[in-house]
């Protein structure tokens, strides 16, 4: 059973694990690839436990996340500065 229905715009894009994460309850993270999408792939596992997400997304969603994946954007809700970035006044 899912956990719950997530949209692919509201998941985040992790560099390191290179794949779209979303928060678990458990404190670590679903996630689900660039390839596992394009596969038509629609459920993220979390590696810490059994709980699983659906991922929502249709053919724009799916470009959106394929130029977020490549840019490294991190997404809506990236509100964490780039590693060794510094904050600038403006
Ligand atoms: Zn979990």
């Amino acid at each position: 059973m899912a956990y719950e229905e997530v949209n692919l715009d509201d998941m985040k894009w992790d560099l390191e694990l290179e794949a779209f994460t979303y928060e678990c309850p458990c404190g670590d993270l679903f996630q689900i690839t660039m390839d596992e999408l394009e596969d038509g792939e629609e459920i993220a596992n979390c590696p810490s436990c059994s709980l699983i997400v659906l991922v929502e997304y249709g053919d724009e969603e799916l470009m959106r996340a394929k130029v977020r994946s490549l840019t490294g954007e991190g997404g809506p809700d990236d509100s964490m500065p780039p590693a060794g970035a510094k904050a600038i006044a403006t």
